[in-house]
């Protein structure tokens, strides 16, 4: 019984998501005022950088307003936790209000700490499971979820699942086989993996005689961690590879596991506005860009108490809309990660993302999606060689398609590259993140 009421539910939170754009935006000032004054009263850092700055909280009249607050980078939080065990003095509240933490896979060395109080935790796990909702799983679902709950801040995400009422299976981080007969004998009709993985997954089933499509119940796969669940040609291939709908998720493991996803239209991520305030800057001039542009994206939190960010630099570079969406949410949505600010690539005065070439690689059946793009100066020029396979029994000429690669690359990108065919199975395969880029310049300026 309750269960058939939860499965019309359309919406988790029916009045909070269907609102209005002024009533988001009245919502996040409301928010944004009462968080800055947090921030302000319960860590020692942001009461001297705000003062450094000459704003204040109290200052606060507009959602603009908030573009005379200082940045925060990365760099910064390594640096504050560093000088202030365990936590940092970025950190708002004291240790014994925090209940968890999880620790981003830092690239340079030390990780950085995220604490959650338990209110914290709760409205995360609260936002999962909306946006889980969104994404069509529901109490009559069995979601299988193999992260780990070691400090990766995707792992308790499965916790939102159970909230949602689906039955959770919380597989771990085990190896390929096993998690295939894990999602076999419980019929799992869900998971979430990166897109790399998720394609992996699939070309093992089937190595192993497993038809995913048949063999398998899963109808919903949720992707995060790299640009491909936005680029349609990706998640195209994966849905057709597992009969499966693919929906991407965005996550920071600054903040939350996910702080963004698809609804069942798919049409860009629905942001989580209530609880974290965005900015798209020009990477250079640091002014925002127009709707739809890309930019920068710098988040500020809006609820987070034991560790508040203002104005934090993702590197990330993302396009948003406000257009409303036809599933009747009307919070905005990212319409894709384009890419990080340190892998855009400036090739001869153009900038380029490894997700561009993504997308023509795997628009083209005569290829198998592989792909990587090697970066060499020759003569204080720098030139791009674009690796792809040919797909097994492809009967295309190498020079044919490496010409008509070369083609489609200067047309879309307006890079001229050189196009390098290679068997199909030559390039390493990702079982997590894929390495795209191989940068082989001595120096880099961007
Ligand atoms: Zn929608």
């Amino acid at each position: 019984m309750t269960i058939d009421i939860a499965a019309e539910r359309r919406f988790w939170a029916p009045t909070l998501e269907t609102q209005s754009r002024a009533e988001w935006r009245a919502l996040q000032l409301d928010l944004l005022k009462r968080h800055l004054a947090h921030a302000e009263a319960g860590s020692p850092y942001y009461r001297a950088a705000f003062r450094a700055a000459g704003v204040s909280a109290e200052s606060v009249r507009s959602l603009d307003d908030l573009r005379r607050f200082p940045f925060l980078d990365k760099r910064t939080l390594r640096e504050r936790q560093q000088a202030v065990p365990l936590l940092g003095d970025i950190a708002a509240v004291p240790e014994s209000e925090v209940v968890y933490v999880s620790a981003s896979s830092g690239s340079t060395g030390v990780p950085t700490l995220s604490p959650f109080t338990a209110q914290d935790f709760d409205d995360w796990m609260d936002y999962e499971a909306r946006q889980f909702w969104s994404s069509g799983l529901r109490p009559t679902d069995r979601y299988c979820h193999s992260l780990n709950f070691s400090l990766f801040v995707g792992g308790p995400c499965v916790l939102g699942a159970q909230k949602l009422g689906a039955l959770s299976i919380h597989a771990g981080t085990v190896p390929s086989e096993r998690l295939l007969t894990i999602l076999r004998q419980f019929q799992a009709t869900a998971i979430w993996t990166t897109p790399s993985y998720a394609w992996y997954l699939g070309e093992t089933a089937r190595k192993e005689g497993i038809d995913p499509a048949r063999d398998l119940a899963v109808k919903r796969i949720f992707v995060a961690g790299e640009p491909g669940g936005s680029i349609p040609e990706t998640r195209a291939r994966i849905e057709s590879l597992w009969g499966a709908s693919v929906y991407d998720y965005y996550g920071l493991s600054d903040i939350f596991g996910s702080c963004a996803g698809m609804c069942e239209e798919k049409n860009g991520l629905h942001w989580a506005e209530d609880h974290i305030l965005t900015e798209v800057l020009d990477p250079v001039t640091h002014e925002p860009v127009r709707e739809g542009e890309r930019g920068e994206l710098v988040l500020t939190t809006l609820k987070k108490r034991a560790r508040p960010l203002i104005r934090f630099r993702t590197g990330d570079i993302v396009s948003f809309t406000t257009e409303p969406c036809r599933c009747g949410r009307t919070s905005q949505r990212l319409l894709g990660v384009h890419g990080r600010l340190d892998d855009m690539l400036i090739i001869r005065g153009v900038n380029l993302f490894p997700s561009d070439v993504e997308a023509l690689v795997r628009q083209d059946e005569d290829f198998t999606g592989e792909y990587r793009l090697v970066v060499t100066r020759d003569h204080h020029l720098d030139s791009l060689t674009v690796e792809a396979e040919r797909r097994e029994g492809c009967a295309v000429p190498v020079e044919d398609l490496a010409a008509r690669l070369t083609r489609r690359l200067k047309a879309v990108t307006g890079v001229g590259a050189r196009v390098e065919i290679l068997a199909a199975g030559a390039l390493p395969r990702a079982t997590h993140k894929a390495k795209r880029v191989e940068d082989r310049r001595d120096t880099v300026w961007a």
